[in-house]
């Protein structure tokens, strides 16, 4: 029998097996997650809005689901959506102060289908604005703290999405990536992240960042229930031109735990320069427990091409984003500077106003690739170069089934260590970026700690290979014990 005070730490599998089984009600479970929130949140700081109430009702309904025995194995699963999903009734920000106030009519296709399956809504993550940044301290209304040192950043952008896993202030979560921001704070904060392979999961209703390379996809606290929350997202949809028509798979039967004959290729670049050195020697013991578990490791396999992927995303992430984000005037949504004299110091105040620094960098980087003039030279070669960077990567799976790196080169930084130095946090997704340039999927998982802190493990695999990746983390997983560490808070 599991006592009512450490609900908020099981699984999700768990939790539906003792759901189903009548042994806790989802109201029981619901109000266990909402004290946890009340209790470590002043510390972890990870969600921007808290649906108690709509939790509490949906777990009714949960209850009446299951005792009607029309449960999905995520009825009555506590939830925590990235602000960056639009929730019918419910504000949605993307932490900026642009989208104070918002609040969509309608919900993201993703949200949706998990809301569908029954999973209870308990809050809106904190992220950086607009999904740019790699630590959360981007948001517009206050930073989220690490769970395992509150000194330090959960990582970034859908940081208040994994810290709120590791905190136990929810059991699965929802965050975006476009160059890492699912994988990278799954790493710093000791938790599973999965970026699915572009077009896997509905954008419709995502916040768009840079459209081509923006993916919805899991952060849970185990492989098993990051596949299960894949299984519910997952699928074509009508909604979003770029999603893939296609019958998803049942993403838990990948959950095996057998590597044997696997081939896996180190990158060798990834473990370079820049890379501290107890994150490769923690990150290379997991590949040598993936060999003893009868994967076949390439242990020198090189990527020549991984220097140019973070030069191509930051002209072309900005060149989407300069577009995307011109729609915010101060006319259609959100903020709207008041008392200007004409519509264009109405746009103008607006937009000073209304995004912080970070984005207007963006806008402007993006603005400046994209002027004529420039384009031949910044956006179009760009272009070129990701097309090289894809073909490296359809080349690499032809010989092998998975490519291991670092998720991060470093372990969680301080808060306000790279605040200043858009350089330094900019390469803090160096091990990420291929990954969506080259459009393929990639999970993280926590594969040790050092000082206390947790590192990342990340496997790449092929177009569409989800389940081979997913087998590997499974089986990496059963071999080890860190999914089973909770950082002490409170
Ligand atoms: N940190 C990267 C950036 O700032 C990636 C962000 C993301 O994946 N949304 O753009």
């Amino acid at each position: 029998m599991t006592s009512s005070n450490n609900l908020h730490h099981l699984s999700a599998s768990e939790a539906g097996r003792l759901l189903t089984a009548g042994e806790i009600s989802a109201i029981e479970l619901t109000e266990a997650v909402l004290s946890r929130i009340e209790a470590v949140e002043p510390q972890v700081r990870g969600l921007v809005t808290v649906t108690a109430e709509q939790a509490r009702q949906a777990a009714q309904e949960a209850d009446k689901r299951i005792r009607e025995g029309n449960a999905t194995p995520l009825t009555g699963v506590p939830l925590v959506l990235k602000d960056n999903m639009c929730t019918a009734g419910i504000s949605t920000t993307c932490s900026s102060r642009m989208l104070e106030g918002f609040v969509p009519p309608y919900t993201a296709t993703a949200a949706q289908k998990l809301l569908d399956a029954g999973a209870v809504l308990v809050g809106k993550s904190n992220m950086d604005e607009f999904a740019m940044g790699s630590s959360t301290e981007n948001s517009a209304f206050f930073p989220t703290h690490n769970p395992w040192d509150s000194g330090r950043v959960p990582g970034g952008s859908s940081g208040g999405s994994a810290a709120t896993v590791a905190a136990g202030e929810t059991l699965i979560a929802l965050g975006s990536d476009t160059g890492g921001s699912i994988r990278q704070p799954a790493s710093f904060c000791g938790v599973v992240g999965i970026k699915p392979t572009y077009g896997t999961v509905s954008r419709y209703g995502l916040i768009a960042f840079a459209s081509s390379l923006d993916q919805i996809g899991p952060l849970a606290s185990n492989v098993t229930d990051a596949a299960l929350t894949l299984n519910a997202i997952s699928g074509y949809d009508a909604m979003d031109s770029t999603s893939i028509n296609r019958e998803s798979p049942d993403y838990s039967r990948a959950l095996v735990p057998d590597v044997r004959g696997m081939k896996i290729g180190v990158v060798k670049e990834m473990f370079g320069e820049g890379v501290e050195p107890q994150v490769r020697d923690t990150v290379l013991e997991a590949a040598r427990v993936l060999e003893q578990a009868g994967a076949i490791v390439d242990w020198e396999v090189s990527l020549s091409l991984t220097e140019y992927a973070l030069p191509v995303y930051y002209i072309l992430a900005p060149s989407e984003a300069s577009s995307n984000l011109a729609r915010y005037d101060g006319v259609k949504y959100g903020y709207s500077w008041d008392g200007a004299a004409d519509m264009w110091e109405g746009m103008e105040r607006t937009r000073q106003h209304g995004f912080g620094p970070e984005v207007k960098r963006r806008i402007l980087l993006g603005a400046y690739a994209l002027s004529s003039g420039y384009y031949d030279a910044y956006y179009r070669k760009a272009q070129q170069v990701r097309t090289l960077i894809r073909r490296e990567y359809e080349d690499a799976f032809t010989r092998f089934d998975v490519l291991l790196t670092p998720t991060s080169p470093t372990l969680p930084f301080g808060l306000g260590e790279r605040t200043n130095d858009p350089l330094a946090m900019y390469l803090a997704d160096i091990c990420t970026i291929p990954v969506n340039i080259a459009g393929v999927p990639a999970i993280s998982l926590p594969c040790g700690f050092v000082d206390g802190l947790p590192v990342g493990l990340q496997l790449i695999g092929p177009s569409l290979g989800e389940e081979t990746i997913i087998r590997a983390a499974y089986t990496y997983e059963q071999a080890t014990d860190w999914h089973g560490m909770r950082p002490e808070l409170g």
